[in-house]
């Protein structure tokens, strides 16, 4: 009998990857790996739905244990890889038991960057039990301090101001994140948290956190009940880096998502990339969701650069985010009669390469749309029409 695929990391990515296996046609024997007790389930919920509590883990979840036993996927929960030794084709479990392999994708993800200090009182927020833990705490009137500005601190915040807490967000950096986002989108998320009354405040820096209340370097202490920290993503290349393979800020793969050993992919969260010439990870959804089915098609032979468009969302309060390919230093910009705004990011000959749009509701979504398939059909546009709200973006396409 031949040796099994294996999938280490049974999250977003790597629960995409096992499903598109069965669905391609793949028969032989696979395993999904995951530490976690469950099974793969998407992440965004955590800090939104699953929070506030209208959601629960199987409205989260890829699919449930029934079904990963009807495509004989062999799932393997609670239990971490501990050892990858690719000079043998095999790995080890933390329980001990070793496996050998035919072809492995690692989609081991990340996990909450910490504070230095071990500290009382302070949560961080990755997993399904992590927000179930969070959300047992939240209640009208909790005192909550975010360590963050970025997507986990702005979400939890909405989220928590939607239950009634009261909120103070702490960002180290000068606007909201600030790193991913254009200054205009981190003003509109501003003034919207303001508005809903959270005390957001911008290049502060935490001096120490105690049960009841965080101190800040400049000398003020803020009373409260809780404090989440989301202050960034580490990703978990160990067990590659380990075994010798090339690592930078995540795990090193080429254009068909090949790592440096043999019959090994890496996808999702993890996954270190070229794009646009440049290595980097993308930590979203939609990257998660292409890479993992990506890997796995891959590892059935097909040889297929990945070329994905990028793009992420989030949704505050009742305003929604959304972005799609790569933002460029050529941005214009165009107000959008619901509300809000949407920017077109073009390269030096005028060709579409990314937008960013935030309004009201879901309302940006049908325009990223339209942004993704001009950037696609590489149709040259006219700057004039493109700030002009009056010009529907279809006018290209159907060009
Ligand atoms: P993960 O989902 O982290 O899965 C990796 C899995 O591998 C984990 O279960 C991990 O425990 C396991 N693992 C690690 N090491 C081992 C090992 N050695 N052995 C076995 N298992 C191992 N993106 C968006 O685009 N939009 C959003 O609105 C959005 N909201 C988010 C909200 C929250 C709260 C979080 C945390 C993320 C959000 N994201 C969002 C990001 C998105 O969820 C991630 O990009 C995505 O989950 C990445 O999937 P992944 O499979 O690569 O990694
Ligand atoms: P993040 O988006 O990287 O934001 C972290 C923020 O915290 C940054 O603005 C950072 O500022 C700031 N920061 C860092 N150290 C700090 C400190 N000591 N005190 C105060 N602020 C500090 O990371 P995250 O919000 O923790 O999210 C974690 C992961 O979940 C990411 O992969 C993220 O993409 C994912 N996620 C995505 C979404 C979404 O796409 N909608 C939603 C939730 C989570 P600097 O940049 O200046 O360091």
């Amino acid at each position: 009998m031949s040796a099994p695929l294996i999938i280490v990391g049974a999250g977003h990515a790597g629960g995409r990857a096992a499903l598109t296996l069965r669905e391609e046609g793949y028969d032989g024997r696979l395993i999904l790996i995951g530490d976690e007790p469950h099974v793969p389930y998407e992440r965004p919920p955590l800090s939104k739905a699953l929070l506030q509590g209208s959601l629960d883990l199987a409205g989260c979840s890829l699919c449930d244990s029934a079904r990963l036993a009807e495509l004989g996927i062999e799932h393997i929960a609670g239990n971490a890889v501990s050892r990858l030794v690719p000079q043998h084709q095999q790995l080890q479990l933390a329980d001990g038991r070793w496996l050998d392999y035919a072809g492995v994708v690692l989609a081991t993800g990340g996990r909450a960057r910490r504070l230095p200090q071990a500290q009382a009182n302070v949560l961080y927020l990755r997993t399904h039990d992590e927000a179930l833990a969070l959300r047992a705490t939240l209640r009208a009137g909790t005192r909550l301090v975010v360590v963050g500005g970025g997507f986990i601190g702005l979400e939890v915040a909405a989220t928590a101001r939607g239950l009634g807490c009261v909120v103070t967000v702490l960002e180290a950096g000068p606007r909201l994140a600030g790193r991913v986002l254009p200054p205009i989108i981190s003003e509109a998320l501003l003034k919207v948290h303001r508005e809903q009354g959270v005390d957001v405040r911008l290049n502060v820096a935490v001096e120490c956190i105690h049960a009841d209340s965080v101190q800040l370097v400049d000398g003020q202490t803020l009373p409260c009940d809780l404090v989440v920290v989301g202050i960034g993503m580490q990703p978990n290349v160990e067990l590659a880096a380990a075994a010798g393979l090339e690592v930078g800020q995540g795990i090193r793969v080429d254009e068909y998502l090949r790592t440096s050993a043999a019959n090994i992919y890496a996808a999702g969260d993890v996954c270190e990339f070229r794009l646009g010439g440049v290595y980097q990870r993308q930590e979203t959804w939609r990257n998660a969701e292409a890479q993992g089915r990506h890997a796995a098609l891959n590892l059935l032979g097909r040889a297929l650069p990945f070329d994905a468009v990028p793009g992420f969302w989030s949704d505050q309060y009742d305003w929604g985010l959304q972005t799609v390919g790569v933002m460029t230093p050529r941005m214009l910009s165009r107000a959008l009669p619901q509300g809000g705004v949407l920017l077109f990011y073009l390269d030096a000959d005028g060709y579409l390469q990314g937008a960013c749009g935030w309004a009201p509701g879901n309302s940006v979504a049908k325009d990223i749309k339209l942004c993704e398939r001009l950037i696609l059909a590489r149709v040259a546009l006219s700057t004039a029409d493109l700030a002009d709200p009056a010009v529907s973006l279809k006018h290209w396409l159907r060009g």
